[in-house]
């Protein structure tokens, strides 16, 4: 299974990876950031999406995989997590 590492927009539904996610600091915390858009400039929009190569759906869940812990969608999850029993 090859894996990507992608963020979905909310508000525009743009898809981006790690790199093109705007970040700044925020404006009340210290040492927190917020992350932005890179699209539609909005803030805190980002939805991390499946970790399965080609998916397009937003990482519901999590499961224990083959190769690391998969942050992925519930369907997948069903497909690749390792029951643990
Ligand atoms: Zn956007
Ligand atoms: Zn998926």
């Amino acid at each position: 299974m090859e894996r990507q590492n992608k963020y979905k927009c909310e508000e525009c539904g743009h898809i981006c990876e790690p790199v093109d996610i705007l970040e700044a600091k925020h404006p009340f915390i210290d040492d927190e950031k917020v992350m932005g858009c890179p699209e539609c400039r909005e803030i805190d929009s980002l939805q991390k999406m499946c970790e399965v190569d080609g998916c397009n759906k937003v990482a519901s869940c999590g499961t224990p995989a083959s190769g690391g812990y998969l942050i992925c969608c519930g369907e997948h999850s069903e497909k690749y997590g390792r029951r643990n029993k």
